[in-house]
């Protein structure tokens, strides 16, 4: 499986959106990347160029049940692991929560073990969710949040701040070198137009001619990044070897209401459609905007691709990927 003396990742969750586009970064950087996923929310359609890569191998797995040894060899080397892997849009993680939840714990151990075994450095999505409906704007690394423990979301957020708690206990005792991202909102070529959240929804909508659902009276705030962007930020958070204090914020700081970008949209795609508002789901934040500054520091990143490139070229994809959008609307 791992051949020459390329570095070799790990990616778990390699199919999914953001996995699949890291797994392409990494590959480009002449790395070998084995993927692990289950396609619970991933597809194959996002792997499907990498089919005939020899630099990549595809491992079916569900990381709750992920043993170390079905991915290390007799002598094979890995260098980093990456966990992505957990589905992100409330919709689906919502769907069975108690395996949201597991697959954040014991998932992240799993691969912590295996990052253990290899002598890896290991990275965790984590998300601005760990933040809840946020008391303090923007968002630092240093605030603790306000989640609700026991609500529909809980089984994300609560489930990604106990992954962020074992990664830190295996990283304190010496045990794997340990890398945290909390993610905020990321769109981009790939989404999925299920995945219920603002963008993929108003793009797909508006590129139907359907009306654009805006849920609650559409002031939340929320900053969206370029996938792109992000990639970059994972990839230069893994390879750092500054000492961190913890983990590290990766957004785009630029804030806007839902009601803004949705209208965006529409001049973008010059669609008729007209909006429609429905209730606010439950434990909806009304804010949300990353502190960059610590990723600024020590990793030299921040997001450089502006709303309208990154909107244009996400329009671009759906409406190329049109025939499969108009398949499975949103709910
Ligand atoms: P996604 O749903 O597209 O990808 C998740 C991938 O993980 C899918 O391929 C899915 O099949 C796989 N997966 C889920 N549970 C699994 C399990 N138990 N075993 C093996 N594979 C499993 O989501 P995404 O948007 O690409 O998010 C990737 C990561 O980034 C997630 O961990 C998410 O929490 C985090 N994140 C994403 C965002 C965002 O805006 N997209 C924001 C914050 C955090």
């Amino acid at each position: 499986m791992t051949k020459g003396k390329r570095k070799v990742a790990v990616v778990a969750g390699g199919a999914g959106f953001l996995g699949s586009h890291l797994c392409d970064a990494l590959l480009a950087e002449s790395w070998e990347v084995i993927c692990v996923d289950s396609f619970r929310t991933g597809r194959r359609l996002n792997l499907r160029h990498l089919e005939r890569e020899p630099r990549f191998d595809l491992i079916e797995a569900d990381i709750i049940e992920l043993r170390p040894g079905r991915i290390l060899r007799e002598g094979g080397r890995i260098d980093a692991v990456f966990n992505l892997a957990c589905a992100a849009s409330p919709p689906h993680y919502q769907a069975d929560p108690e395996h949201t939840l597991l697959t954040c714990v014991l998932g992240t151990r799993n691969l912590l073990q295996l990052a253990e075994r290899a002598g890896a450095g290991f990275l965790l999505a984590s998300t601005s969710e760990v933040y809840g409906d946020p008391e303090v704007h923007p968002q630092a690394e240093t605030y603790w949040g306000n989640v609700n423990p026991t609500g529909p979301r809980a089984c994300y957020d609560e489930g990604k701040r106990a992954a962020e708690t074992l990664a830190f206990d295996y990283a304190r005792a010496g045990r794997v070198r340990v890398r945290v991202a909390r993610i905020f909102n990321t769109y981009g070529p790939r989404m999925r137009p299920d995945d219920g959240r603002i963008v993929s929804n108003a793009v797909t909508q508006a590129l139907a001619g359907d009306p654009i659902t805006i849920y609650g009276d559409g002031s939340q705030t929320r900053s969206f990044c370029y996938v792109d962007d992000l990639i970059d930020g994972l990839v230069r958070l893994q390879a750092t070897e500054a000492s961190l204090r913890g983990a590290v914020n990766l957004g785009n700081p630029e804030e806007l209401t839902v009601a803004e970008l949705a209208e965006r949209v529409v001049e973008l795609t010059g669609s008729a459609s007209p909006i429609v508002w429905r209730p606010l789901p439950v434990d909806d934040p009304r804010r949300r905007r990353p502190d960059i500054g610590y990723a600024r520091q020590v990793l030299g990143w921040w997001p450089r691709i502006g709303l309208e490139a990154g909107l244009r070229s996400t329009i671009a994809w759906f409406a190329q990927e049109r025939h499969w959008a108009a398949a499975v609307r949103p709910p």
